[in-house]
């Protein structure tokens, strides 16, 4: 594994304009990065089949002259017909546990056939090709931190499994494809995100805790909640993304918060933003990871030191946020 030496590394904000396709764009995740490269001067393409997006999402840019939307599967294919692409950036997947539960086999299929589809649209056009892939290639993991070169703790056939082994097959593709076929390629392992634009019912923890707490309603834990997850906001993936675009490094790399909380310290923090609160305890989910935090060395070798935001400040950021959409 060889480590670039230069850095700090630019962004994407100091290239010259790109032609960016990116799946999923109405998601959460998807929809900011769209958000940041027009703000950069890029033309962007979005794809969504809103499985999991929102409409909302998509009629921020609609009106945007450097952006173009196309409603489709991508799955099925992705039928783009217009000029020459640089970047393919494939971010289509349900990502939370209960919509990639109530999808499976539309997840396993958007990891694998619509990783496929990507990177064959990537070849075609002598594109890079960016895959968002997740922690959950970790399972429920034996090495803590998680650096990259830890092959993980994956139920094949659990109840995550669709999510998980799409994600890691998603990986194994994105590889052969550099490999083989000589596409430029970028794969990310993103962290827990979170942050304005959530689906308000997408039943993630900081989702459903805001929701709860704004309602005055109990924060639903599961388990004891001793489990421990990282925070990333969301602003601070992107800029991650942004440098990385612009690193020529291949495999997998870390990118999240290296501050982790047990999902009581979350609950502290959200009594402390909104009011008193009070937590009704509910069976934990089956193979729930017990623990989840990134080790950094990689990414900070590769694109330098970024900031980060702390999870109070990104907590209170996000409830004023959801608290004007309630
Ligand atoms: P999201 O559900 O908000 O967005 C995913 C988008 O992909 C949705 O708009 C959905 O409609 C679209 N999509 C799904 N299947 C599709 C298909 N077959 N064809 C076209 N569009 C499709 O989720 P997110 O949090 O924005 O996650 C985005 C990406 O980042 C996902 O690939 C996810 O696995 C990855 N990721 C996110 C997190 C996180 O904490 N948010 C963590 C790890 C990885
Ligand atoms: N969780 C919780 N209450 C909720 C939703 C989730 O205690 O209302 C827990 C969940 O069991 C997990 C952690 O919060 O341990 C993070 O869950 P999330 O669904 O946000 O992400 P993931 O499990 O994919 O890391």
């Amino acid at each position: 594994m060889t480590i670039p030496e230069s850095q700090p590394v630019p962004s994407t904000a100091t290239s010259e304009p790109l032609r960016i396709l990116i799946t999923g764009s109405a998601g959460f995740v998807g929809s900011h990065l769209v958000e940041r490269f027009l703000n950069e001067g890029h033309t962007v393409i979005g794809v969504d089949n809103y499985i999991s997006g929102q409409v909302s999402n998509t009629d921020l840019f609609r009106d945007h002259p450097r952006f173009t939307f196309i409603e489709a599967d991508v799955s099925h294919g992705i039928p783009y017909e217009g000029e020459k692409l640089d970047w393919v950036m494939h971010f289509a997947s349900p990502a939370s546990p209960p919509h990639y539960q109530q999808f499976p086999v539309e997840t396993l299929m958007v990891g694998a056939q619509g990783t496929q589809n990507g990177l064959e649209l990537a070849h075609a056009h002598g594109a890079g090709f960016f895959l968002a892939s997740t922690s959950e290639v970790y399972g429920d993991p034996h090495v803590h931190p998680q650096p990259e070169t830890y092959w993980g703790n994956v139920n094949p056939i659990g109840v995550r499994s669709c999510y998980d082994e799409a994600k890691r097959y998603a990986e194994a593709i994105t590889m052969a494809y550099h490999r083989s076929r000589g596409v430029n390629t970028r794969i990310i392992r993103i962290f827990n995100t979170y942050g304005p634009r959530m689906r308000p019912d997408d039943g993630r923890v900081i989702t459903n805790f805001v929701h709860q707490a704004l309602r005055g309603e109990p924060l639903t834990v599961y388990g004891d909640g001793s489990q421990t997850r990282s925070f990333q906001y969301i602003d601070d993936l992107i800029e991650g993304i942004s440098r990385l675009v612009m690193v020529n490094y291949h495999e997998p790399v870390n990118l999240g918060n290296p501050d982790e909380f047990t999902m009581l310290e979350l609950v502290k923090i959200i009594d402390d933003e909104v009011a008193h609160t009070s937590i009704r305890f509910l069976d934990l989910p089956k193979d729930d990871p017990k623990v989840r935090n990134p080790d950094l060395n990689l990414k900070l070798s590769l694109i330098g030191h970024t900031d980060f935001k702390s999870l109070r400040e990104g907590i209170s950021f996000t409830i004023r946020n959801m608290s004007k959409r309630a």
